[in-house]
């Protein structure tokens, strides 16, 4: 009877972590005076973990009963994102917790996925609290769709699973160099750069990828094909927010919002680091596109002929940052990495002109010689330059070689 059917039909359990420190350090304010409210609102139950330092969410996420969670969300830039992300897949049950939803309520300065999701809604431009709002509604349509992740692996042997960008030279150096400016926001990147040009560098390194069209030598199956932006998969999250978009079907089944839900927990955990990342995580997604770092690639990759660059970014969602629509037809499950360099030889006001160019995704049509676009499945870098950044989602990672390949739809994202 009814009674059953209510708990069987229980609201959606959502674990929001956010990051204090992020951005201008607001992110717990924003949270309490924009998204709260919306919550509430929509019924929708949520703990609130406020971290405490990083690797946090990391080791939250790795040690978790995921059981008891429809949805992880994270409010703050993309750096906490990646941690949670990295935390699912060092679980020996990788394959069922990256599953778990995940969703982004923009907190932080760099708020890439955030701006990106944005844009996938066909919602024009937003910034700041207008974005935050858009993200907190899309939480609460709770539209769920596939997210290609991109496996990285490092010199040391280490493997990191990416869902926004891989960069070096410019684009890396300027996302560290401008983390001193967090505070004024989303406009540390311009500051970063105009810095960055005035001291401009050329990296000198070999890059090489697999296009797309290229037919691959692989067994058949190794490569999925994505689906058309056209028919996009939009399973709802959960029973309680389907009926939120139905309320007049069933508003009994809704109205089981307990404040009691809402609590704020602030989970202690020791503060030793977590353990290395061991090469290869137990039964992780097989990387078959990519040959040992110290094998040469196959033949059906693509060399670069060029070695000095200004830039490398490899790139999988719309947007770099709130304003630098980096990809114009990027999708979250496109299943390709988005491969732009630039090659040493541009002057500073052209590359400061593709830079502003991109706040309207007007790059590409900059008929720039030196900014070279691949749609690719795999890529490798080889940094000859002794010292340098490179950069994954925004966070450092060790320098040195490094090779990538995609792993369409493997996680799951609240947009929409
Ligand atoms: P921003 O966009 O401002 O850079 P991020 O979400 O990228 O915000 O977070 C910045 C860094 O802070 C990331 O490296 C993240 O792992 C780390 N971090 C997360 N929680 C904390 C915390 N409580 N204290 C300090 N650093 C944290
Ligand atoms: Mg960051």
């Amino acid at each position: 009877d009814g009674v059953l059917y209510t708990e069987v039909r229980r609201p959606c359990r959502v674990m929001i972590l956010v990051n204090p420190h992020s951005g201008r350090r607001q992110a717990l304010q924003l949270f309490t005076g924009h998204v709260q409210g919306m919550l509430t609102e929509a019924s929708i139950p949520y703990t609130l973990v406020i971290t405490e330092h990083q690797n946090h969410a990391r080791e939250l996420v790795r040690k978790a009963d995921l059981s008891q969670w429809d949805a992880l969300v994270i409010m703050s830039g993309d750096g906490l994102l990646f941690e949670v992300i990295n935390g699912l897949m060092d679980r020996e049950d990788w394959q069922e917790a990256i599953q778990t939803p995940l969703g982004i309520l923009p907190g932080g300065s760099g708020n890439a996925l955030a701006a990106s999701i944005h844009h996938y809604s066909q919602s024009p431009p937003a910034w700041n609290e207008e974005l935050l709002l858009s993200c907190g509604f899309m939480l609460c349509k709770g539209l769920v769709s596939s997210l290609d992740l991109v496996s990285i692996h490092l010199a040391s042997r280490q493997r990191l699973f990416s869902f926004l960008s891989l960069a070096w030279g410019f684009v890396a150096d300027v996302d560290i160099e401008s983390e001193k400016y967090r505070h004024v926001g989303a406009i540390r990147f311009l500051m970063g750069t105009l810095v960055r040009l005035a001291s401009l560098r050329v990296y000198q390194g070999r890059l090489a990828f697999l296009p797309v069209k290229e037919a691959p030598r692989f067994p058949k199956g190794t490569i999925k094909t994505h689906h058309p932006p056209s028919t996009p998969q939009h399973p709802s999250l959960c029973s309680s927010l389907r009926c939120r978009l139905a309320p007049s079907t069933s508003p009994n089944l809704c109205n089981s919002t307990n404040s009691n839900h809402n609590t704020i927990t602030n989970h202690t955990i020791p503060t030793k680091r977590p353990e290395a990342q061991s090469d290869g995580k137990i039964g992780a997604p097989l990387d078959s596109l990519l040959p040992g770092l110290d094998q040469p690639v196959p033949d059906s990759w693509t060399v670069v002929k060029e070695e000095d660059f200004v830039l490398v970014l490899a790139i999988y969602q719309s947007h770099l940052a709130e304003d630098l629509w980096t990809v114009p037809g990027a999708m979250a499950d496109d299943g390709l990495i988005h491969l732009f360099y630039v090659t040493a030889g541009i002057s500073r006001p052209a590359l400061l002109r593709l830079f502003l160019a991109m706040e309207k995704g007007a790059h590409l049509a900059c008929g720039c010689p030196h900014l070279v676009y691949e749609k690719v499945k795999a890529l490798r870098l080889e940094p000859i330059t002794p010292h340098g950044m490179i950069t994954v989602d925004g966070e450092m990672v060790e320098y040195g070689p490094v090779q990538a390949q995609v792993h369409p739809g493997l996680a799951r994202l609240i947009c929409g």
